[in-house]
């Protein structure tokens, strides 16, 4: 899964490098002519022509835009044959240089009124790091971002774009411009070369979400199914964004692009921006691909220009880890939520990775220093601010729901802190973060943020079979919030006969494990209430429940409606109801929720016809048997 390489402190979106010496000219548009044909495109070549109306000074400078430092540039993309002309078809004197990695060229202009630049483009540079091109040209399709293919003037960042392709036969292009009479047109240059396009035969499916038209393009070559599936997901998946965690998309237009791999099955990594991205479906789509789709969408809040919220890359208050740990957080449980994952084990592998390979090795560091990491190992750099960075995000929206009775979430959060310093406004600080938390919940994040924020405690996470779960009396008596009772609840038989009874027992404790008595604690199952019992001087409330319901699986909750010294809290197991002949040796015993919950996972619920009917299947076999040795015998005997 690729993912973008902000290198935190390392990278800043740049100012133009001339554009003090070169003010902005009129408005005329930049225009692009893009041309492929078939014998260059096999050699991954398309030649770029590029006029610029009145330009202004004796020079104009050609270059990579620099916000593709954002995605981790410069980098060594192949330009050749780069040549300037005049209106009238002179040649203009052109110098080659580097500015700090980015190949750039001089062009004398000579007061020309309008500068033509042509040159080829290689798009086949593969960058080990992340296992993917930086765009990619082939024999049946192109994928890109604008960056990596379309050298820009500097000082010409606002001005508008025209686009034009010269494609093979039957190739279209497929990008977020406007399209008029085969002319494609873009507000600014820095739009345009932040859009990922698309060339070859794809099909657009398009939906109006929250004022935004999403439109998905899928590669046409692909069965209807699949192209329908990647569509459907995406759609959902963004929906989900724009109208659950945050509240209006700030984009009017927005385009995913899922192409095939390339020619040695390679996926195309770094398309990506608030208005689109670009994701290779090597074979067959995946939840991988989603989570990609979804980590990028997320962005569109948490990050990207000009829609974004920029978050703090110095090394006194570097809260990076929030724009990259909050999306790998989202991004999986925007799938769980959707469905599309059971349990959370992306992010289950990351506590069983922390708990193995980091916690108390040198590399475990707090999100908010992950920055010193980049020298040592970039690998546990990226693990420390994404991975970690998303465990902490984890937290943070556990605790927050639990300190407001699942009242609000880390959407709040996402919500207020977009309302403060979405578009670009300012940048975000961890302290930012702690004061809305604050004000959302009424509790004070502080020790929070001074244990798993600034601090490298244990973060209090265990690992259960398939998922990860919060470890509440850790986490509770870490911040010392004593307002919040621990509760357990255990089931004598979580496989109970239909007629059977089931001991139910919730025990409420504090977080110090001294015993809260009588208290009323209500069970159900499901949402029908079975009955409430008071808990004893050891804190324990029970109640036997006879299972007269159908077979099927059910959850028993216990609810703790709380007291003015305790705050409310439930917990929950799952509850299989077998028919009455079924024997099952696999029982669980008396086990804490998680468990319960998790071993359901484990052992098989649904019942085979096998396993339900196999001592009735090992009688008749022995009764055969016998009938047989019987049957053998008479025969020899008649012989
Ligand atoms: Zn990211």
């Amino acid at each position: 899964m690729c993912i973008i390489l902000q290198l935190g402190i390392f990278v800043v979106l740049a100012k133009e490098p001339t554009s003090a010496s070169q003010p902005l000219g009129g408005s005329a548009s930049i225009i692009y002519t893009l041309v492929v044909n078939n014998e260059d495109a096999a050699k991954h070549t398309a030649h770029v022509r590029l006029v610029v109306n009145e330009p202004t000074g004796s020079s104009l400078t050609i270059t990579f835009d620099r916000q593709g430092a954002l995605l981790g540039g410069p980098y060594p993309i192949s330009i050749k044959d780069l040549r300037a002309s005049n209106e009238k078809g002179d040649k203009l004197w052109t110098s080659q240089y580097s500015d700090q990695g980015w190949p750039s060229w001089t062009v004398s202009t000579q007061n020309a009124r309008t500068v033509t630049v042509e040159y080829d483009v290689v798009l086949d540079y593969y960058w080990k790091a992340i296992d993917a091109y930086l765009g990619y040209l082939g024999p049946s399709f192109m994928m890109s971002i604008g960056l990596w293919t379309f050298l820009v003037p500097s000082g010409f960042s606002k001005r508008p774009v025209i686009a034009n392709f010269s494609l093979p036969t039957g190739w279209d292009a497929y990008a977020p411009w406007d399209r008029q009479n085969g002319t494609w047109h873009a507000p600014s240059v820095e739009y345009f070369v932040t859009s990922t396009f698309a060339l070859g035969t794809f099909r657009v499916i398009t939906r109006h979400i929250a004022d935004t038209d999403v439109s998905i393009v899928v590669y046409d070559k692909w069965a209807a199914s699949m192209q329908e599936e990647i569509a459907d997901a995406s759609f959902r998946i963004f929906e989900y964004y724009a109208t659950m965690v945050f509240t209006k998309p700030p984009i009017g237009k927005y385009m995913a692009i899922y192409a095939p791999g390339t020619d040695d099955g390679k996926d195309i990594g770094q398309c990506e921006w608030s208005q689109s991205q670009g994701i290779s479906v090597v074979q067959q789509f995946v939840t991988g691909h989603m989570e990609n789709y979804a980590h990028r969408v997320f962005h569109i809040w948490n990050n990207f220009p000009p829609t974004g919220m920029q978050a703090g890359t110095t090394e006194g208050d570097w809260s990076w880890w929030a724009t990259e740990g909050i999306a790998i957080y989202y991004n999986n449980r925007a799938l769980v939520d959707l469905g599309y994952l059971k349990g959370n084990e992306p992010l289950r592998d990351d506590v069983d990775r922390y708990l193995r390979e980091f916690l108390g090795t040198k590399n475990d560091v707090p999100v908010t220093q992950a920055f010193k990491l980049w020298d040592i190992s970039t690998d546990a750099y990226f693990f420390v601010t994404y991975r970690k960075g998303a465990l902490v995000s984890l937290l943070m929206d556990a605790l927050t729901r639990k300190v407001t009775n699942e009242n609000k979430t880390l959407d709040d959060l996402m919500r207020t802190l977009y309302e403060r310093h979405g578009g670009m406004k300012g940048v975000y600080t961890n302290k930012d973060m702690i004061r809305l938390l604050n004000s959302i919940t009424g509790f004070d994040f502080t020790p929070f943020f001074n244990k798993y924020v600034y601090g490298k405690d244990r973060l209090p996470l265990k690992l259960v079979p398939g998922d990860l779960a919060v470890d509440w009396p850790e986490l509770l008596r870490a911040l010392k919030l004593s307002r919040f009772p621990i509760m357990t609840l255990t089931l004598s038989d979580s496989f109970p006969k239909v007629g059977q009874t089931v001991r139910m027992t919730a025990q409420l404790v504090t977080i110090y494990s001294k015993p809260i008595v009588n208290q009323t604690i209500t069970f159900y199952l499901n949402s029908t209430l079975i009955g409430s019992t008071t808990t004893d001087q050891s804190g324990l409330a029970t109640l036997t429940f006879k299972v007269e319901v159908n077979r099927g699986t059910y959850q028993v909750v216990a609810n703790y409606a709380g007291s003015p010294l305790f705050s409310g809290t439930k917990e929950s197991a799952a509850l299989t109801v077998l028919p009455m002949e079924v024997t099952v040796t696999a029982t669980a015993g008396p086990t804490s929720t998680t468990q319960v919950v998790t071993e359901t996972g484990v052992l098989p619920v649904q019942m085979t016809w096998l396993q339900v009917y196999w001592p009735y299947l090992v009688l008749a076999l022995v009764v055969a048997a016998i009938a047989i040795v019987l049957l053998a015998r008479k025969f020899t005997a008649l012989k």
